[in-house]
């Protein structure tokens, strides 16, 4: 049998609407806009949530695809033209690459743009859009992440990281797409949840 074909993105922002400075591409051309390979790069040793990604992968049973992950650090809202523009590289490198078998997200869940305001529920609908109704789309998220219905809607599973320490963060991802699998759409749980389960 073929094994399941995953994409892995993500656009993670931790924004504050009382900052008066925006946060602009150069902010996140300084962080990282990162491609294809350059994520494996960056984050395949690294204790982030594209790193338990990227760890699913196994040439046999899943192939994960890393197309386009980017971050800025915290500060002010997104300016609508980055946020634009690198949500039209995602989608179009999810479009022409497809079909998947599913999607992994790594945003952060506190993610706002000038225009719309609700960026993570914004990313999750238009990739629900590209992927269709059938494809399971896992979504990671800090445990401060603004939950929405539009969010949970879209996708078909929402971790959220429940360690402040953080020392789960790489663990929970493999939870979430074990779990991207079984659940049905609008199914709502945090990694601690998951964790019971799948053990
Ligand atoms: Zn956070």
């Amino acid at each position: 049998m073929a094994p399941l074909r995953l994409a892995a993105l993500g656009l993670l922002h931790e924004s504050n609407t009382f900052a008066r400075v925006a946060t602009d591409m150069a902010a996140f051309e300084r962080a990282g806009v990162l491609r294809g390979e350059q994520i494996r790069a960056r984050h395949s040793d690294a204790q982030t949530t594209m790193a338990g990604f990227l760890d699913l992968h196994d040439d046999n049973e899943v192939v994960v695809e890393p197309l386009l992950f980017t971050f800025a650090n915290p500060r002010g809202p997104i300016e609508s033209s980055a946020f634009q523009q690198l949500c039209r590289e995602m989608l179009d490198q999810l479009s022409s690459r497809g079909p998947w078998d599913g999607v992994l997200l790594a945003q952060h869940g506190a993610a706002v743009s000038e225009e719309p305001f609700n960026a993570d529920a914004y990313i999750t609908a238009r990739v629900r859009e590209v992927v269709g109704p059938d494809v399971p789309i896992g979504l990671a998220m800090d445990l401060h992440g603004n939950i929405s219905p539009a969010l949970i809607e879209a996708s078909s599973v929402v971790s959220s990281d429940w360690c402040y320490s953080w020392s789960q963060v790489s663990g929970s991802p493999r939870a979430l797409s074990s779990s991207a699998f079984r659940s049905r759409p609008g199914t709502l749980v945090s990694s601690e949840v998951l964790a019971r389960v799948l053990s």
